[in-house]
C-alpha cells in the first residue's frame, strides 16, 4: 500500500476507531444503595413475627426496586424516587399513606431530595394531599428555581407538575389515629400534674417516641453520582405547622459527590440544631474523616450530648455504607453491586 493511501485511510478511519473505543467505556459497575424506615424504640420483645415479616418484606421490595433501577443504568435520583414511593404507599411507615397525625387531627407531610452531582435540591413541607411527597420534592428541584415550598403553594406547584393527588381520607390510618389519642391523653395527664412535682412519664412505646418511622434512601449510581431523599409525616401530635428536619437540606438530607449522601431519621428538632446531614459531609470534606467516622461522630457523640435520638444512613462515592443510630432500633438495609446485602431492625 502506498504511503499516501495509508495516510488517507488513517485520516478516514481514525476518528471512527477513537469513537468506538469511547463507546466501549462502560460505566463503572460499582453501585449501591441504603434504605431506612425510621428509628425509635423498636424492640424485638414488642414485635410479632408477622409484623416483623411485613416490615422486612416491604423494605426488601423497596430496596430491590431501587437496586434494579441502578443495575439497569438508572440514576441515583431515579432510585431514590422508586424506592421511597414504595414505602410512602405502605401504611407501615410514617410517610405518605402511613403518615402520623398532627394535634389538629390532620396529616402534614414533608419530603426532600438532593442530587450530589449538581448540588441541586428540592423539598416540600406541610403538604396534605400529595400522594407521594417525594415526587413533589423532585419537581421543586428540577422544575423550579427554588429549593423549598410549603403548604398550599407546594400543592399548587405539584399540580402543575402533574404529581398524583389523593383525598385527605386516603391518609387516614386507624392505628395512627389511636396513637394520637394516646399521646393527647398522656399530654393531658402531664398538664394535670404540672402543679405537682411528679412528672408522668409515658409508659407506652408509641408515646415515648411519638412513632418515628420516616423513610429515606441514599444511592450511588453507575456514573459515580450520589443522591439522597427523605420523606415523613413528621411527629405525632405536632402543632402549629411544625416542620421537622426531613425537608431541610443539610439537616435531614444532604448529598455531595465530593463526600457522601445522607438521609436522617429521629427527633427532628435535634437534627435541625445539629445540622446532622451536612455535618457528616463537612467532617469528611474539611477534616478528611472517613464516612463511618464522620457519621459516628455526629450520631453517637454530637447528637447524644444534646439528647437527640435517632440515626442516619449514608453512602460515599466509593459505595461504602454506614448506618449508625443511637435509639433502640432502626429499620435499615443496603444492597451493593458486589452482591452484599443486609436488612436489619434491632441493635
Ligand atoms: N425526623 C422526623 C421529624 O422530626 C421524624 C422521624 O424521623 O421519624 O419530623
Amino acid at each position: 500500500m502506498k504511503k499516501t493511501t495509508l495516510f488517507i485511510y488513517l485520516i478516514l478511519f481514525l476518528p471512527i476507531l477513537v469513537l468506538s473505543q469511547e463507546k466501549k467505556q462502560t460505566p463503572n459497575k460499582n453501585f449501591a444503595l441504603a434504605i431506612h424506615g425510621g428509628a425509635g424504640t423498636i424492640l424485638k420483645k414488642n414485635m410479632s413475627t408477622e409484623l416483623e415479616k411485613e416490615y422486612t418484606d416491604k423494605l426488601n421490595e423497596a430496596l430491590k426496586k431501587g437496586y434494579d433501577t441502578l443495575s439497569k443504568g438508572g440514576t441515583s435520583i431515579d432510585a431514590v424516587i422508586v424506592s421511597i414511593k414504595i414505602l410512602e404507599d405502605s401504611p407501615l411507615f410514617n410517610a405518605g399513606k402511613g403518615s402520623v397525625f398532627t394535634a389538629d387531627g390532620k396529616n402534614e407531610m414533608d419530603a426532600s431530595i438532593m442530587n450530589g452531582k449538581t448540588l441541586m435540591a428540592g423539598s416540600v413541607a406541610g403538604v396534605r394531599t400529595i400522594k407521594n411527597p417525594i415526587t413533589a420534592a423532585r419537581c421543586v428541584m428540577e422544575k423550579s428555581p427554588h429549593v423549598m415550598m410549603v403548604g398550599v403553594g407546594a400543592e399548587k406547584f405539584a399540580k402543575q407538575c402533574k404529581c398524583e393527588f389523593a383525598d385527605t381520607s386516603y391518609f387516614f390510618e386507624q392505628k395512627r389515629w389511636d396513637q394520637l389519642q394516646k399521646i393527647k391523653k398522656a399530654e393531658q395527664l402531664q398538664l394535670d400534674h404540672s402543679d405537682t412535682t411528679s412528672f408522668v412519664e409515658p409508659t407506652d412505646i408509641d408515646l415515648k417516641d411519638k412513632k418515628f418511622g420516616t423513610v429515606g434512601l441514599v444511592a450511588l449510581d453507575q456514573y459515580g453520582n450520589l443522591a439522597a431523599g427523605t420523606s415523613t409525616g413528621g411527629m405525632t401530635n405536632k402543632k402549629f405547622g411544625r416542620v421537622g428536619d426531613a425537608p431541610i437540606i443539610g439537616a435531614g438530607t444532604y448529598a455531595n459527590n465530593k463526600t457522601c449522601a445522607v438521609s436522617c431519621t429521629g427527633h427532628g428538632e435535634f437534627f435541625i440544631r445539629s445540622v446532622v446531614a451536612y455535618d457528616v459531609s463537612a467532617l469528611m470534606e474539611y477534616k478528611g474523616l472517613s464516612l463511618a467516622d464522620a457519621a459516628n461522630e455526629v450520631v453517637m457523640k454530637k447528637l447524644v450530648t444534646l439528647g437527640g435520638e435517632g440515626g442516619l444512613i449514608a453512602i460515599d462515592a466509593k459505595g461504602n455504607i454506614t448506618m449508625p443510630f443511637n435509639s433502640a432500633g432502626m429499620y435499615r438495609g443496603y444492597m451493593k453491586s458486589d452482591g452484599s446485602k443486609e436488612l436489619l431492625i434491632y441493635k
